[in-house]
């Protein structure tokens, strides 16, 4: 089937141009743009297979089925991916039908009005933000492309200023976890995904192969007795991890207080946090949030979630979901501002169908192409 043919118009409306718009249309880039003419939208399925079968405390996949999604006006095309999450009711049909919502919005919208269109997109239903997220990467892309810069220029940001990313080493065998490791040779910081009985066994298994490297644990909520998991993170702490993401379920808001009381490493809040509005109550109980644009439904409301958590004195780190190239390079855009990167999300996949941001000496560069900087591979 040709490409075209699978990708699916879901959406279609308009152009009229100029008849009743054209006195408005904005020029830019020798471009021009016509407000208030439609954008066509369209999606399609992608299966992302992973390297190798990834366990983490809540579940295990061999694949990820992400959408992918095209937002087409005056010849630019956005593009944009929504990884389903099923910790969040999310599946890839659940986010089509998210999708389908924008059409109307999209037929009528000026793209250029982002900041109003990206608050509508996060409006159109509860939840569902992995769909949300497709919409605004798009959204942004075709703005960042249409003005010919960028997204990271268009937002004041310098890319060069981003920390390292970590490398996640999710649960298996302790030898497989050696493996693993020794396979994450080229990346300078590790990340661990811990929350089993056994937890111990991982980290020494890591250690093993990397005796100094910085190493971060993961425990995905799984964690559920805070006596528990203090002495893990006590043990934890004597082995050099330097922070612990979600070691409680988001609910146990107070165990978790309790616990950041005694801990002498940070605690980053992952599952506990969404969303802006979800961060003010989180500042007492966590040092800091991990941001991942599929939770926030997109860049916009992820770069609102930065300026909120870093006037309550929070650490930031942005993180993904298994992701190609196209949700990894347009979460990069943001890393300047940030304090943790873990961005390996298309590293972990064998069949990535997208180009754009690389892996340098452990860092995620991104490139000078206009929008986020993404090519079909
Ligand atoms: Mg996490």
């Amino acid at each position: 089937m040709k490409r075209r043919d699978f990708f699916k118009t879901v959406g279609f409306a308009t152009i009229a141009a100029g008849v009743s718009t054209g006195l408005n249309g904005i020029a830019c880039s020798k471009r021009k743009f016509m407000k208030g003419s439609g954008m066509k939208l369209s999606y399609e399925i992608k299966q992302l297979n992973l390297r190798h079968t990834w366990t983490i405390a809540r579940n295990s996949s061999n694949f990820k089925q992400d959408v992918f999604v095209k937002l087409e006006k005056d010849g630019i095309v956005g593009i944009g991916e929504a990884a389903p999450n099923v910790r969040y009711d999310e599946t890839p049909e659940s986010t089509i039908e998210v999708i389908k919502k924008a059409i109307p919005l999209f037929a009528d919208a000026d793209p250029f009005e982002f900041v109003q269109l990206g608050y509508d997109i996060q409006n159109l239903c509860e939840g569902q933000t992995a769909g949300k997220a497709a919409l605004d990467i798009a959204l942004m892309d075709w703005v960042g492309k249409a003005l010919n810069i960028p997204l990271y220029k268009m937002w004041g940001l310098d890319p060069e200023k981003s920390p390292l990313t970590s490398f996640s080493i999710g649960i298996d065998t302790p030898e497989v976890m050696a493996q693993k490791t020794r396979e994450a040779e080229p990346y300078k910081i590790l990340k661990v995904k811990v929350g089993k009985p056994n937890d111990e066994e991982f980290i020494k298994a890591v250690r093993s192969v990397a005796p100094d490297k910085p190493i971060r644990v993961d425990a995905n909520e799984g964690w559920i007795d805070k006596e528990v998991a203090i002495r893990k993170i006590e043990w934890l702490v004597k082995n050099g991890i330097e922070f612990i993401e979600q070691p409680m379920p988001s609910r146990m808001l107070e165990e978790t207080r309790w616990l950041r009381d005694r801990s002498p490493i940070p605690i980053i809040a992952d599952e506990a946090v969404k969303s802006a509005a979800d961060i003010p109550k989180l500042a007492e109980a966590y040092d800091g949030i991990n941001i991942k644009i599929m939770k926030s439904g997109g860049l916009q409301e992820a770069l609102r979630m930065i300026w909120l958590a870093k006037s309550l004195g929070m650490k930031i780190m942005i993180g993904c979901m298994i992701e190609s190239s196209v949700a990894i390079t347009a979460a990069a855009q943001l890393c300047s501002l940030i304090d943790y990167a873990d961005l390996d999300g298309n590293l972990l996949i064998s069949n990535d169908p997208f180009v754009g941001a690389t892996l340098i000496d452990g860092r995620v560069v991104l490139n000078d192409q206009p929008g986020i900087g993404v090519k079909e591979a």
